[in-house]
């Protein structure tokens, strides 16, 4: 790599201080976290590929780099954690236009402008060039709100289904800027408590995702209302384009990160209103959980409907770049 791997590390420890949780950071052979107060640590980790999730040709690399970040904090906050510490694993190509130590500035300095604004604090990482595709995993370490974590199973029959925002069409650029509901997550399980049952974020579409915590609460169904589910006017756009119901985009569009939760009746009313001290977040009120298993979708008229989930498989044969 022009100007070496070590430079490029020396040049990102130079630019991180530790802070918070971190006690060690960038500089030894492992971090040293000091966590404080009582909550359950909380890692998730995702990795982007050139050629997968990103085009290195077409998408700028701050671009990259931040969504690496914020996919993960995405995943933090569907459990209501609060985000504390990361590290990062660069793969970088040697032929990257500028060279591989430009990129990898780039790519840290992105990161970091993220890590920021999130109070996540850069806790180390892992540098390599090789003559291969650009590819960068981050892990995320987060420490639980009271009363815990937010899982995936713990949805039951009568809880009332919430989103935090308006779905579909993030295509059309939405999928490489998200806005993890951090923030959101985390006040959601402040003001509900145990009685928010259980939470996602919408990463491979609503169906697919909901899915995936009535199959975790021990095999539940649900009914959607469709005038209830929020589209985003990108959904209407690119419906426009594809000849598909802005409703269908809601429905199946990937990367939203937008958050789903499952609500004991009894509290639902109070997220009516929205959330946070000025109802600055409208929460969309969707559908209800069911014994019965499926996934429903009732019309205005009364017609109801069942949907099969058709989000984004990273395991389906056709090669491609993901939304
Ligand atoms: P080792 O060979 O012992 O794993 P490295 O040379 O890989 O050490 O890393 C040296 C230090 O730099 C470690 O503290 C590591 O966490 C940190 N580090 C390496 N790459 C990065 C990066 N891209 N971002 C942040 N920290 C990094
Ligand atoms: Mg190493």
């Amino acid at each position: 790599m022009s100007g070496g791997e070590f430079d490029l590390i020396a040049w990102i420890r130079q630019h991180s201080t530790p802070a918070g949780i971190v006690r060690v950071g960038i500089g030894d052979d492992c971090a040293v976290l000091a966590p404080e107060g009582p909550g359950e640590l909380l890692v998730t980790t995702d990795m982007l590929l050139d050629g997968r999730h990103f085009r290195l040709a077409e998408h700028d690399p701050a671009d990259i780099a931040r969504k690496a970040l914020l996919v993960n904090l995405s995943d933090l906050a569907a459990m209501a954690g609060i985000p504390q510490a990361a590290v990062v694993a660069v793969a970088l190509p040697i032929d990257a236009p500028g060279g591989p130590q430009r990129l990898g500035r780039a790519l840290h300095a992105a990161l970091a402008q993220a890590a920021s604004e999130y109070s996540v604090v850069l806790a180390g990482g892992d540098t390599n060039a090789w003559r291969g595709p650009l590819v960068l995993s981050v892990t995320l370490i987060g420490q639980a709100t009271p009363p815990g974590p937010v899982l995936r199973a713990g949805a039951r029959p009568g809880d009332v289904l919430f989103v935090t925002g308006s779905l579909g069409g993030s295509l059309l650029g939405r999928h490489l800027r998200p806005s993890p509901r951090v923030a959101e997550g985390v006040a959601l399980r402040r003001e509900l408590g145990v009685q928010l049952h259980a939470m996602i974020d919408i990463s491979d579409g609503l169906a697919v995702d909901l899915g995936h915590i009535l199959a975790e609460s021990g095999g539940l169904g649900a009914t959607l209302e469709a005038e209830a589910i929020p589209t985003h006017r990108d959904a209407v756009a690119l419906g426009a384009e594809d000849g598909r119901s802005p409703l269908e985009h809601a429905l199946h569009d990937g990367e939203d990160f937008e958050l789903c939760l499952a609500v004991e009746a009894a509290a639902a009313d109070r997220l009516a209103d929205g959330l946070f001290a000025d109802r600055s977040l409208a929460l969309h009120r969707i559908g209800t959980v069911e014994a019965e298993p499926g996934l429903r979708l009732r019309h205005g008229d009364g017609r109801v409907e069942v949907i099969e989930p058709l989000g984004f498989d990273h395991f389906r044969p056709t090669p491609g770049v993901s939304p």
